[in-house]
Protein backbone atom coordinates (compact mmCIF):
# COMPACT_ATOMS: atom_id res chain seq x y z
CA UNK A 1 0.00 0.00 0.00
CA UNK A 2 2.67 2.36 0.96
CA UNK A 3 4.68 1.47 -2.31
CA UNK A 4 1.17 2.22 -4.21
CA UNK A 5 1.43 5.62 -2.50
CA UNK A 6 4.39 6.61 -3.10
CA UNK A 7 4.25 5.90 -6.96
CA UNK A 8 1.26 7.91 -6.60
CA UNK A 9 2.95 10.93 -4.89
CA UNK A 10 5.74 10.51 -7.48
CA UNK A 11 3.69 10.75 -10.08
CA UNK A 12 2.26 13.85 -9.28
CA UNK A 13 5.81 15.73 -8.20
CA UNK A 14 6.52 14.44 -11.76
CA UNK A 15 3.55 16.36 -13.40
CA UNK A 16 4.30 19.45 -11.18
CA UNK A 17 7.69 19.86 -12.50
CA UNK A 18 6.78 18.83 -16.03
CA UNK A 19 4.22 21.85 -15.44
CA UNK A 20 6.27 24.30 -13.63
CA UNK A 21 8.63 24.27 -16.71
CA UNK A 22 6.41 25.50 -18.97
CA UNK A 23 7.82 28.88 -19.79
CA UNK A 24 6.22 32.35 -20.40
CA UNK A 25 7.52 33.90 -23.51
CA UNK A 26 7.72 36.58 -25.92
CA UNK A 27 8.70 36.36 -29.59
CA UNK A 28 9.10 38.87 -32.10
CA UNK A 29 6.85 38.74 -35.47
CA UNK A 30 6.52 41.10 -37.99
CA UNK A 31 3.86 41.96 -40.25
CA UNK A 32 5.79 42.14 -43.56
CA UNK A 33 5.38 45.13 -46.79
CA UNK A 34 3.52 41.75 -48.36
CA UNK A 35 1.12 42.28 -45.44
CA UNK A 36 0.78 45.87 -44.85
CA UNK A 37 0.34 46.66 -48.94
CA UNK A 38 -2.78 43.99 -48.73
CA UNK A 39 -4.43 45.48 -46.09
CA UNK A 40 -4.25 42.47 -43.79
CA UNK A 41 -2.87 44.13 -40.34
CA UNK A 42 -5.97 43.75 -38.56
CA UNK A 43 -6.58 40.27 -39.91
CA UNK A 44 -3.08 38.42 -39.03
CA UNK A 45 -2.97 40.36 -35.58
CA UNK A 46 -6.41 39.30 -34.68
CA UNK A 47 -5.54 36.12 -35.36
CA UNK A 48 -2.52 36.19 -32.81
CA UNK A 49 -5.02 37.61 -30.52
CA UNK A 50 -8.01 35.18 -30.91
CA UNK A 51 -5.27 32.13 -30.28
CA UNK A 52 -4.80 33.88 -26.83
CA UNK A 53 -1.58 35.60 -27.50
CA UNK A 54 -0.98 38.41 -25.58
CA UNK A 55 0.16 41.68 -27.89
CA UNK A 56 3.14 43.40 -25.73
CA UNK A 57 4.28 45.91 -28.11
CA UNK A 58 3.98 46.73 -31.61
CA UNK A 59 4.69 49.24 -33.65
CA UNK A 60 5.34 50.76 -37.51
CA UNK A 61 8.55 51.25 -38.80
CA UNK A 62 10.48 51.46 -41.78
CA UNK A 63 13.59 49.18 -42.20
CA UNK A 64 17.14 49.46 -43.38
CA UNK A 65 19.83 48.27 -45.41
CA UNK A 66 21.49 47.69 -41.99
CA UNK A 67 18.75 46.37 -39.45
CA UNK A 68 17.88 43.91 -42.66
CA UNK A 69 21.69 42.47 -42.84
CA UNK A 70 22.03 42.09 -39.09
CA UNK A 71 18.31 40.17 -39.32
CA UNK A 72 18.81 38.37 -42.08
CA UNK A 73 22.49 37.88 -41.57
CA UNK A 74 22.45 34.35 -42.07
CA UNK A 75 21.38 34.45 -45.67
CA UNK A 76 23.33 37.80 -46.57
CA UNK A 77 25.56 36.06 -49.22
CA UNK A 78 22.69 34.20 -50.82
CA UNK A 79 21.71 35.45 -54.44
CA UNK A 80 18.20 36.28 -53.78
CA UNK A 81 19.16 38.50 -51.02
CA UNK A 82 19.15 41.74 -52.56
CA UNK A 83 15.51 40.96 -53.84
CA UNK A 84 14.57 40.21 -49.81
CA UNK A 85 15.94 43.53 -48.55
CA UNK A 86 14.13 45.51 -51.31
CA UNK A 87 10.97 43.21 -50.91
CA UNK A 88 11.19 44.32 -46.90
CA UNK A 89 11.85 47.94 -47.73
CA UNK A 90 8.84 47.78 -49.87
CA UNK A 91 6.81 49.77 -47.36
CA UNK A 92 6.75 50.07 -43.29
CA UNK A 93 6.49 46.96 -41.22
CA UNK A 94 4.99 46.46 -38.04
CA UNK A 95 6.91 44.75 -35.62
CA UNK A 96 5.16 42.92 -32.62
CA UNK A 97 6.54 41.59 -29.49
CA UNK A 98 3.71 38.36 -28.95
CA UNK A 99 3.67 36.91 -25.06
CA UNK A 100 2.80 32.93 -24.36
CA UNK A 101 3.27 30.33 -22.72
CA UNK A 102 5.76 28.50 -25.17
CA UNK A 103 4.78 31.61 -27.24
CA UNK A 104 7.78 30.96 -29.79
CA UNK A 105 6.68 27.92 -31.04
CA UNK A 106 3.01 28.37 -30.75
CA UNK A 107 3.61 31.40 -33.29
CA UNK A 108 6.03 29.80 -35.38
CA UNK A 109 3.57 27.04 -36.03
CA UNK A 110 0.67 29.54 -36.48
CA UNK A 111 3.32 30.85 -39.39
CA UNK A 112 3.86 27.91 -41.36
CA UNK A 113 6.54 26.57 -44.15
CA UNK A 114 8.54 29.65 -45.74
CA UNK A 115 7.00 29.03 -49.25
CA UNK A 116 3.64 30.11 -48.85
CA UNK A 117 2.78 27.37 -51.69
CA UNK A 118 4.21 24.34 -49.12
CA UNK A 119 2.40 26.33 -46.25
CA UNK A 120 -0.20 24.03 -44.85
CA UNK A 121 -3.65 25.45 -45.16
CA UNK A 122 -4.62 26.85 -41.49
CA UNK A 123 -1.36 28.58 -41.15
CA UNK A 124 -1.15 32.30 -41.90
CA UNK A 125 1.54 31.70 -44.89
CA UNK A 126 -1.16 28.68 -45.86
CA UNK A 127 -4.23 31.10 -46.01
CA UNK A 128 -2.50 34.37 -47.35
CA UNK A 129 0.68 33.53 -49.54
CA UNK A 130 1.54 31.85 -52.65
CA UNK A 131 5.08 33.44 -52.49
CA UNK A 132 8.56 32.30 -51.20
CA UNK A 133 9.51 35.47 -50.50
CA UNK A 134 5.97 37.51 -50.18
CA UNK A 135 5.14 35.58 -47.01
CA UNK A 136 3.41 38.26 -45.02
CA UNK A 137 4.70 37.57 -41.49
CA UNK A 138 8.41 36.97 -40.14
CA UNK A 139 8.31 35.05 -36.74
CA UNK A 140 11.32 34.11 -34.37
CA UNK A 141 12.57 30.51 -34.51
CA UNK A 142 13.56 29.84 -30.95
CA UNK A 143 14.02 31.54 -27.98
CA UNK A 144 17.68 32.23 -28.11
CA UNK A 145 16.17 34.63 -31.22
CA UNK A 146 13.73 35.72 -29.75
CA UNK A 147 15.51 37.41 -26.96
CA UNK A 148 18.11 38.49 -29.70
CA UNK A 149 15.52 40.11 -32.02
CA UNK A 150 13.09 41.82 -30.10
CA UNK A 151 16.26 43.91 -28.30
CA UNK A 152 16.92 44.85 -32.41
CA UNK A 153 13.05 46.04 -32.97
CA UNK A 154 11.87 46.82 -29.72
CA UNK A 155 13.46 49.26 -26.76
CA UNK A 156 12.94 47.55 -23.05
CA UNK A 157 9.99 50.45 -22.65
CA UNK A 158 8.41 49.63 -25.50
CA UNK A 159 7.10 46.15 -24.39
CA UNK A 160 4.38 45.73 -21.58
CA UNK A 161 4.43 43.74 -19.35
CA UNK A 162 0.74 44.26 -18.62
CA UNK A 163 -1.37 40.93 -17.12
CA UNK A 164 -4.07 39.98 -19.43
CA UNK A 165 -8.02 40.26 -17.86
CA UNK A 166 -8.77 36.98 -19.37
CA UNK A 167 -5.55 34.87 -18.81
CA UNK A 168 -7.43 32.74 -15.93
CA UNK A 169 -9.33 31.60 -19.21
CA UNK A 170 -6.94 31.01 -21.82
CA UNK A 171 -4.79 29.10 -19.39
CA UNK A 172 -5.12 26.44 -16.52
CA UNK A 173 -4.41 27.78 -13.28
CA UNK A 174 -1.58 25.25 -13.60
CA UNK A 175 0.05 26.48 -16.79
CA UNK A 176 1.06 30.15 -16.21
N1 LIG B 1 13.47 33.79 -48.54
C1 LIG B 1 13.52 33.99 -49.92
N2 LIG B 1 13.95 32.93 -50.71
C2 LIG B 1 14.34 31.74 -50.19
C3 LIG B 1 14.27 31.56 -48.78
C4 LIG B 1 13.84 32.60 -47.99
O1 LIG B 1 13.20 35.05 -50.42
O2 LIG B 1 14.71 30.83 -50.95
C5 LIG B 1 13.00 34.90 -47.68
C6 LIG B 1 11.57 34.68 -47.17
O3 LIG B 1 10.90 35.93 -47.18
C7 LIG B 1 11.81 34.18 -45.76
C8 LIG B 1 13.05 34.97 -45.35
O4 LIG B 1 13.83 35.01 -46.54
O5 LIG B 1 10.70 34.42 -44.91
C9 LIG B 1 13.85 34.36 -44.23
O6 LIG B 1 14.21 33.04 -44.60
P1 LIG B 1 14.17 31.87 -43.52
O7 LIG B 1 14.83 30.67 -44.15
O8 LIG B 1 14.72 32.35 -42.22
O9 LIG B 1 12.61 31.52 -43.44
P2 LIG B 1 11.50 31.85 -42.32
O10 LIG B 1 12.15 31.72 -40.96
O11 LIG B 1 10.98 33.25 -42.58
O12 LIG B 1 10.43 30.81 -42.56
MG1 LIG C 1 13.95 32.51 -40.28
Amino acid sequence: MSNILSKFAAEILFKYHQRAKLSMETTLVLLKPSCVQRQLIGEITSRFERRGLRIAGMKMMQLTDQILREHYAHLVERPFFPALAASMKASPVVAMAICGVEAVQVVRAMTGFTNGRAADPGTIRGDYAMSNQQNIVHASDSVENAAIELARFFKPEEIFDYKSALQGFIYSIDEC
